[in-house]
């Protein structure tokens, strides 16, 4: 017997119905492209998302179509999630910090039809659009007054094109199982791979994403993504904020500490997220010049691990909890949050930041599991680590045009590329990406354990851990520092404050000092570059 209730669809546009109708006067406000503080709300997002279906409409724009995006959080690009999937084409985010090359051929394996682009990656998209023949209309996210010269043919200015019709428009009905959104992965090698999100796992995302023990998030909240849509789905927040009525701060093309300060007091923001190196700019930022943060309850830290001395800052100087998360592309993203369950809740001290630097705990809707390289689960001791696999309904079940198919089991597991050990009441604690963990002896040394240890020394700005060869250990870990403004540390002092807190054999056998560490397009470090770089190296005593 099946079950008696309604078949309605999870599409995405139901979201800003909702938030447009029951929250429609709470505000969004946006560090607009063009310079000034822009603010509107759920009400007027809802109207010129219809108008920007019905505005695709009338260009012949239909179900499946890309669309790509290469913008800042802004208000307009909030509407033009909505608008696209509102009439079944899909949103197809581009990340401007890829090299011209790559971008082109990204868009060219997605055959986006039209672009949105924010005025600041018009001489990009310049280099760009002639290698895309699918390409047929550049739109500019902005008015006639702001529309920047250009030779390329059919660019217009969003707002005209807008204009040219009202907001009369009824959705689309669409099979939830529809593609809505696409987001290239940022592989560090070989091409990437095109991530598909349906409407219904953009919808059941949401879900997850809200509750109480994951972003908590609710209309009292006002939350500022920093977190670039670009970068893996926006981490969903286009989708859970309206979902809850939250209020949204979208910072532009802001990204750096001081901008990042202004909007968080100014604009009173609860909840905010984004990867670590941003919030080391704010943190740096705050010791020069100052400010506190009384609105802020919550910074959502994720992408890379949130460093021990990151997390303390926070809470220390700012009273500011940190929800460290973990993620991936492949997975809308969310994977885990790392709040206290009561078992855990009344831990103090270092204790405490034992658990928080965690990358922390699923959602329902995320199931996880370790296993070894034959596929034999792992016991979740703590210590223990293994393979990271997951499944669930807003996780991939492939990568478009079927690529990386081996990363896929027959029973649904993705197989994520993370090591990572689990704990008795089902913490998560990444340790390496398994292509960057250090094999020594036979054993494991986790590069991302050190490299959280070294940036927790006081003159240290930034600290990759790369495994080299060793004659007798196959591979030994170098530390590879870039020394904060000022400041001079030697190897000894690193050394020494790394000492005693890590086992003896997990001491790197050399430090090395550089004036920067390569990162990819999402902030990340860029291990194979710095493994190139450092390819004629050898370890003292290791010739
Ligand atoms: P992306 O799809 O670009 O967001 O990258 C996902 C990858 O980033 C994951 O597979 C992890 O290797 C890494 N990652 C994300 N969050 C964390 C975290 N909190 N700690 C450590 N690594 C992370």
């Amino acid at each position: 017997m099946l079950g008696l209730m309604q078949d309605w669809p999870m599409l995405c546009h139901r979201v800003i119905d909702h938030a447009g109708l029951y929250h429609g006067g709470r505000e969004i406000v946006s560090r607009s492209v063009e310079g000034p503080i822009h603010r509107t709300n759920y009400k007027e997002v809802r109207e010129r998302s219809l108008q920007m279906a019905k505005r695709l409409e009338k260009d012949g724009i239909k179900v499946g179509d890309r669309m790509a995006t290469m913008a800042w959080n802004t208000w307009r690009h909030l509407e033009a999630w909505f608008g696209i999937t509102g009439v079944g084409a899909i949103y197809h985010t581009l990340n401007p910090r890829l090299f011209p090359d790559q971008i082109a051929w990204i868009m060219n394996d997605a055959e986006d039809r039209f672009l949105f682009v924010d005025i600041t990656f018009m001489p990009l998209i310049e280099k760009i659009a002639p290698m895309v023949p699918s390409l047929e209309k550049v739109i500019v996210f902005t008015d006639a007054a702001h529309m920047p010269e250009t030779a390329l043919p059919n660019v217009v200015a969003y707002e005209d094109w807008l204009a040219e019709v009202d907001s009369d428009f009824e959705w689309l009905e669409l099979d939830e199982k529809t593609a809505a959104g696409m987001c290239y992965t940022s592989g560090t090698t070989g091409d990437p791979k095109g991530v598909v999100y349906s409407h219904r796992s953009n919808i059941l995302h949401s879900y997850m994403a809200v509750q109480p023990d994951m972003m908590n998030l609710g209309s009292s909240d006002r939350m500022m993504p920093v977190v670039p849509f670009f970068h893996a789905n926006g981490w969903g927040t286009a989708f859970s904020c309206p979902m809850v009525g939250a209020g949204m701060v979208m910072p532009g093309p802001g990204m750096d500490g001081q901008s990042i300060y202004e909007l968080l007091s100014e604009e009173r923001v609860t909840v905010t997220a984004a990867v670590p190196t941003v919030w080391l700019s704010l943190l740096q930022h705050l010791d020069k010049s100052g400010g506190d943060l009384p609105d802020l309850k919550s910074v959502i830290i994720g992408g890379s691990a949130a460093p021990r001395s990151m997390i303390k800052a926070f809470k220390e100087k700012y009273d500011v909890d940190v929800l460290h998360a973990w993620g991936m592309t492949e997975m809308s993203p969310i994977g885990t949050i790392c709040s206290l369950k009561p078992e855990y809740a009344a831990l103090e001290g270092d204790q405490r930041y034992d658990i928080l630097t965690k990358q922390g705990h699923p959602p329902f809707g995320v199931e996880m599991k370790i296993t070894d390289d034959d596929n034999k689960p792992i016991d979740w001791d703590g210590k223990s680590f293994g393979r990271l696999k997951v499944r669930g309904p807003a996780v991939a079940s492939s990568y478009y045009k079927n690529r990386g198919a081996e990363q896929f089991d027959e029973r649904g597991w993705f197989d994520t590329g993370d090591v990572a050990y689990m704990d008795q009441y089902g913490y998560m604690q990444i340790t390496d990406r398994s292509k960057d963990v250090i094999k020594s002896g036979g054993e494991w040394i986790s590069s991302i354990d050190l490299e959280n240890l070294a940036v927790g020394h006081p003159e240290v700005a930034e600290a990759a851990v790369i495994g080299v060869h060793h004659p007798k250990w196959d591979e030994r870990p170098l530390l590879i520092i870039v020394k904060k403004d000022g400041a001079n540390p030697s190897k000894e002092s690193i050394l020494q404050f790394m000492d005693g807190k890590i086992a003896k054999w997990w001491m790197p056998d050399d430090v090395i000092f550089v004036s920067e560490i390569p990162h990819t397009a999402t902030g990340k470090i860029l291990k194979t570059k710095l493994r190139e770089q450092l390819k004629d190296y050898k370890l003292p005593g290791a010739a």
